[in-house]
């Protein structure tokens, strides 16, 4: 058998990773000089105005993602705290949340006072499993964040009937997932609202930055108010109906932004491709199990690759054990996350603010993070052929070794 590199033998991969992250050119630095040389920098503008890139970046993503209304706010953190004060969550009321996701879907509502619940995982998606959201409403509770994670959009269709059903508010976090489509539907316009994030890591990047969208045009104007410190679209300047912030986004961040959106759906064909093929070269694997999709997933947004070792192989390996010896031959590969409902600081913070200890149990997430669960990140995905080969050969190999 093969020497692996972590005892001494030779790497599958020494080239180093090429892509460039983020991608950007002339169209980045033209737009970038045309806020500096208007001096307008930042503010509130008039409807419609086409001259301002923020309300150009809100109108341009309204329409990518089929919704009618998009907002700028500061990072996607912001943008579900915003999504859900809009949608009426005040401080004391339950949110249901998956534990399988980036920490800010479950402190968006707790720094404001509203309480995360975590509602398990479904094995196959690792996406929030609906079947188990039921069970966890209770009269307190009033909304669901259904997170697409990796940017593969999580059940829709059910979570939306069981919003519908219990009168509870659906908010997208879809940060991982611009451009994902869930039967045909952009994320962000099925749900109540939708959120996004432009941070440096995400899809769409603008170094930091947000989005908020939504059909529902009194869930906009409420975000509108939150976001421009309790005006109102219609109002005078010092009119305040409202307690809000200064949530606003800068017009440089819209001018990355709107650059960054001409150079996505290649981006996105690029990731689908290398995806595809490595979809082929890891299905073959023992040990190494893919994620499922749902047929009704007509867009995958490849945010991550997220896959798993299989539940017998992992009983033999040790998760982080196994990424080293991945990662010394020359690949990548990540942990990715713990399940949120074994965090420390939101569980304190929960039990200062309801005065119970709570125990939201998840065994799926709790073991597919402890000892099954990996990715590489969408930066890996928009390199060459070549290097999904490498990729997979170097899977191979460590697999191999235990066997
Ligand atoms: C990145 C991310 C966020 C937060 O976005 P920021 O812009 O970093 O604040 C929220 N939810 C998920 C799932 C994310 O991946």
């Amino acid at each position: 058998m093969e020497k692996l590199a972590i005892d001494g033998g030779t790497p599958v991969r020494s080239r180093p990773w090429n892509a460039q992250w983020p991608e950007f050119g002339e169209l980045e630095r033209k737009l970038v000089l045309e806020v500096v040389d208007s001096g307008h920098w930042g503010g509130v503008f008039p409807f419609g105005s086409q001259k301002e890139k923020v309300p150009q970046l809100e109108s341009q993503f309204a329409q990518l993602h089929n919704c009618k209304h998009a907002i700028g706010v500061p990072n996607g953190t912001l943008a579900i705290t915003i999504a859900l004060q809009a949608a009426g969550v005040k401080p004391g009321d339950e949110v249901i949340v998956p534990p399988y996701t980036f920490i800010a879907t479950a402190s968006a509502p707790l720094l404001f006072g509203a309480i995360p619940v975590f509602v398990d995982i479904e094995e196959e998606t690792l996406l929030l499993d609906p079947e188990k959201v039921e069970s966890a409403i209770t009269p307190k509770t009033k909304a669901i964040i259904a997170v697409h994670i990796a940017g593969c959009p999580a059940n829709m269709s059910r979570l939306k009937e069981i919003a519908g059903k219990h009168g509870l508010v659906l908010i997208e976090d879809a940060a991982q997932a611009v451009g994902a489509e869930w039967e045909g539907h952009k994320v962000g316009s099925i749900g109540d609202l939708g959120t996004f994030s432009l941070q440096s890591s995400k899809n769409l990047n603008a170094g930091e930055g947000g989005i908020v969208t939504t059909n529902n045009t009194s869930y906009w104007e409420q975000a509108w108010s939150i976001v421009n410190i309790g005006r109102i679209p219609s109002g005078e300047w010092y009119q305040h109906e409202r307690l809000g912030q200064n949530y606003r986004l800068t017009e440089f961040q819209a001018a990355i932004a709107l650059a960054q959106m001409t150079r996505l759906e290649e981006q996105m064909a690029r990731r689908e491709k290398n995806v595809a093929l490595l979809n082929q070269l890891l299905a073959s694997l023992d040990g190494i199990q893919l994620l499922t999709m749902d047929p009704r997933v007509t867009r995958h947004a490849n945010h991550l690759y997220l896959f798993k070792l299989e539940r017998t192989f992992c009983e033999m390996v040790n998760k982080s054990e196994f990424i080293r010896k991945v990662n010394a031959e020359g690949i990548p590969l990540t942990e990715g996350y713990s399940s949120l409902n074994l965090n420390a600081s939101l569980m304190r913070t929960i039990e200062e603010l309801t005065g119970e200890k709570r125990i939201n149990e998840c065994p799926v997430s709790e073991r597919i993070c402890q000892s099954q669960s990996m990715w590489l990140a969408q930066t890996v995905l928009l390199e060459d052929e070549n290097s999904m080969y490498d990729i997979a050969n170097a899977l191979d190999k460590v697999v191999r070794s235990y066997h």
